[in-house]
């Protein structure tokens, strides 16, 4: 029996208690998060939730100078792309690493992002 496949609300969920969760395909083997509907790969529904610990490196970043209304008072800031020790990509906020510092390379680890009402990715230090 097949657990049931993660959603992204219970992704959410766990990720606000500090925990990263990705779900691999039963049928093909390939790794996703945040959870999808389908397999890209393969397009099977044969979801499994894999705990992650967490650490990754930065495979890509920009800057965001000017941002959306609703996240202006905190420019500027950082949104990178983290490879996860997992072979996984996940886009995250940048948190408590000044903007001077960042680089390709640079590891860094999952960190919740928690506001009034909702839950993000965010990456801090290592
Ligand atoms: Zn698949």
């Amino acid at each position: 029996m097949t657990e049931p496949a993660i959603t992204l609300r219970t992704f959410f969920e766990r990720a606000h208690e500090g925990q990263l969760t990705a779900v691999r395909c039963g049928a093909c083997g390939e790794l996703a998060i945040p959870p999808k509907e389908l397999c890209p790969a393969c397009h099977a529904h044969e979801w499994q939730p894999v705990q992650l610990n967490g650490e990754g490196t930065i495979a890509s970043f920009t800057v965001i100078r000017v941002a959306p209304r609703a996240h202006a008072a905190s420019a500027p800031y950082a949104l990178a792309v983290v490879k996860l020790k997992e072979g996984v990509s996940i886009l995250g906020r940048v948190i408590d690493i000044p903007l001077d510092k960042l680089a390709i390379g640079l590891r860094v680890r999952f960190r919740p992002l928690v506001s009034a009402d909702q839950t993000s990715v965010g990456f801090g230090p290592a």
